[in-house]
């Protein structure tokens, strides 16, 4: 037999992947997106919105683990958790294994994503049985207006920062989010590849600096994205975040209190990031 390839179509990465597949379980179009599911031997199933790989079954937990449990063990008592984007479930499963989070709120704009991954991505979505989840469709960057004072964590997992995403990356965006946190409350994004988006990663930071008083970069290695070496940033109203200062007392493959540690990059460093003494 002979293979069949998908190749991504990312307009926002210099690279494009190649996956074998073995079968197209999935093909659509919702509102926003072209909505596909893939079968490969290698990964798994595979999400693929407008054409770039979102999630594969084998490797998700790479990246799924360090957005949430970065700032959730940052924080010293999350309760009231906010994720923008984060259709797939994947982000919900990691904060609901938080004991103390009585409410996870989910925003994601796109119902047929959650849709589709309730019907083919059961470990990611079974998190939106959890009876402290609760799911809104409506765009991130308007739901976040209406509150105050309201969320101890606030997570963006969203798509490429292009089209409808892109809002969710400017300072008007985190001046909401700001206004929307508690006053020990924490924020986390994924601010794509260090390699090929470091102009963003950047500019992001110091948006974000303009906003909160304490703002950082970690990062972790998943395979599936372009440059493989991801970014999230976090910013916090109050406590430093390099650190869990709660207890890490949950299952998860590869984050630990060692790992949160080891995630952030090492101060010179970032630093030199920073002031753009380090660029490719
Ligand atoms: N982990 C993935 C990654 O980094 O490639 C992201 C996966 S998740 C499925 C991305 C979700 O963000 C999509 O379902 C999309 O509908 C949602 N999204 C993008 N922009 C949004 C916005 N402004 N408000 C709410 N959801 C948004």
């Amino acid at each position: 037999m002979r293979d069949v390839f998908f190749i991504e179509r990312d307009p926002y990465a210099p690279v494009r992947h190649c996956y074998t597949v073995s079968k197209v379980l999935y093909e659509g179009k919702s509102e926003y997106q072209e909505i596909l599911v893939l079968e490969s031997p290698e990964f798994g199933r595979l999400l693929v919105l407008d054409g770039v790989v979102q999630l594969d079954e084998k490797f998700e937990f790479l990246y799924h683990e360090f957005l949430a449990h970065v700032p959730l063990h940052a924080h010293p008592n999350p309760e009231n958790v906010l994720i923008i984007g984060g259709g797939d479930g994947g982000t919900l499963r990691e904060v609901l294994k938080h004991r103390c989070v009585k409410r996870a709120v989910l925003v994601d704009i796109d119902r047929e994503v959650i849709e589709i991954s309730k019907r083919f991505f059961p470990t990611l979505s079974a998190s939106f049985e959890d009876p402290r989840a609760i799911v809104v469709n409506e765009d991130g960057y308007r739901y976040v207006q209406d509150y105050e004072d309201e969320f101890d964590v606030v997570i963006v997992d969203s798509t490429d920062p292009v089209g409808f995403a892109h809002v969710l990356t400017t300072e008007e965006f985190f001046r909401f989010v700001h206004r929307a946190l508690r006053e020990d409350g924490i924020f986390t994004a994924q601010t794509e590849s260090i390699h090929y988006h470091l102009d963003m990663v950047v500019r992001i930071q110091k948006t974000l600096r303009k906003v909160f008083p304490l703002v950082d970069l970690y990062t972790s290695v998943v395979p599936i994205y372009a440059g493989y070496w991801w970014t999230y940033s976090i910013a916090s109203k109050k406590h430093p975040v390099r650190k869990p200062i709660r207890k890490v007392d949950l299952e998860a493959k590869i984050y630990s209190a060692e790992m949160h540690e080891y995630a952030f990059l090492p101060e010179g460093f970032y630093r030199r990031i920073l002031e753009g003494e380090f660029s490719y």
